[in-house]
């Protein structure tokens, strides 16, 4: 080891993932795909078996302030089961980890999962084993999946080509304006504790943030429709960085309009009474759960009357050239937000 500290916020979180990743080569002719997607593909014969996890941290993650225990856990599977979504797969087991402090009750851990089991019934997943431990500073919740896909069916982060369209589901930037609504709520709450939060009109966002949802239908209507995505990843740290991650893997380049981003109208009325741009919520708000996805133009006509599913570009054979076309029509270069736990960002 040398004696030389680097600090982890020079590199960031991928620039970290890459670090690690640099340094371990697939040993197993069962691992088909390691670490770079949405989660890892092993060969089992018939089919391929997807694994995937994702670590929530209190004080990072979510703020018990203004999540309840039962969203945390629905959330928690939510997310998990995402990234199978993610590779055109179906999640079929979760185990599940904690790691708690003696502040949190049986109650509290009761609540925590219902939740889990809310998500479990509603995904069709199977709660299979975890672990339970302290911790000395809040609560850690950790959860692997596992999931299945036919082999010629997987759909990667490196597959998009030239002239494939950028398909995205949902509407973007909900979840991160219902974290904008509830952060100003609590503020306004250590004011005055007898303000009663007013959150009827921001119901739709602050669900968004508090209990998003898996698209699992999606993969169901794509397979329908007779359509394999040519490349997939799901909407965790906004679309921007998204782009860019399919971008990057694939070597292609992105052309997306910026009046084809789907942003819901309660979104973008609350970002402007936030002062913020509703696009550059969507762009790098983050935490959407959608799926954005690249589609051969010949499979268009197939899902174009799909109510959820939105085109908002094309991919070009210009690698370096990620950029967005204004609804005034001027070129706005694309850039990589995300969140980055190891900057100044609030979340991830
Ligand atoms: P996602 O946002 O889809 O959950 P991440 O950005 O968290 O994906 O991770 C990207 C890739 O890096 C995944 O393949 C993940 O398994 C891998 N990865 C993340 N952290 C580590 C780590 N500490 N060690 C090894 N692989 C990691
Ligand atoms: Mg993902």
């Amino acid at each position: 080891m040398s004696e030389t500290r680097s600090e982890i916020s020079q590199l960031g979180e991928f620039g970290l993932i890459d670090r690690i990743s640099k340094n371990f080569t697939l040993q197993n002719k069962s691992s088909i795909k390691g670490i770079g997607d949405d989660a890892a593909v092993i060969d089992t014969g018939d089919d391929y078996l997807l694994i995937s996890t994702d670590m929530l941290v209190e004080g990072i993650h979510f703020d018990l302030a203004y999540m309840p225990l039962q969203h945390l856990g629905y959330k928690a599977v939510a997310v998990n089961v995402s990234d199978i979504a993610a590779m055109n797969g179906k999640a079929e087991q979760i185990t599940v980890s904690i790691a708690l402090t003696n502040r949190f009750s049986v109650e509290a851990i009761d609540a925590l999962y219902q939740g889990i089991k809310a998500a479990c019934t509603n995904y069709k997943v199977d709660l299979v084993g975890g672990d339970t431990t302290s911790s000395t500073s809040g609560l850690i919740i950790s959860i692997s999946v596992t999931g299945r896909v036919k082999k010629d069916k997987v759909a990667y982060r490196n597959g998009a080509k030239a002239n494939d369209i950028i398909c995205v589901t949902g509407d973007l930037g909900a979840a991160f304006m219902g974290l904008q609504v509830l952060v100003r709520e609590k503020e306004v709450y250590i004011a005055d504790p007898n303000m009663q939060p007013d959150l009827e009109k921001y119901e739709y966002l602050v669900s968004r943030q508090l209990r998003p949802d898996a698209r699992t239908e999606i993969i169901f209507d794509l397979e329908e429709a007779g359509v394999k995505p040519t490349s997939m990843i799901d909407v965790s740290d906004g679309l921007a960085s998204e782009l860019f991650h399919i971008s990057k893997n694939s070597g292609v380049g992105i052309r997306i309009f910026e009046d084809k981003i789907p942003v819901d109208q309660v979104t973008f009325e609350t970002a402007i009474d936030f002062k913020l741009d509703p696009i550059t919520c969507a762009l790098n708000g983050g935490e959407d759960y959608e799926l954005l996805f690249t589609i051969e133009q010949s499979d268009y006509e197939k899902i174009k009357n799909h109510p959820d599913i939105h085109s908002i570009g094309y991919m070009h054979d210009k690698k370096d050239q990620n950029i967005m076309l204004s609804k005034q029509g001027t070129v706005v270069p694309l850039q990589a937000q995300g969140w980055n736990h190891f900057t100044n960002d609030p979340q991830t």
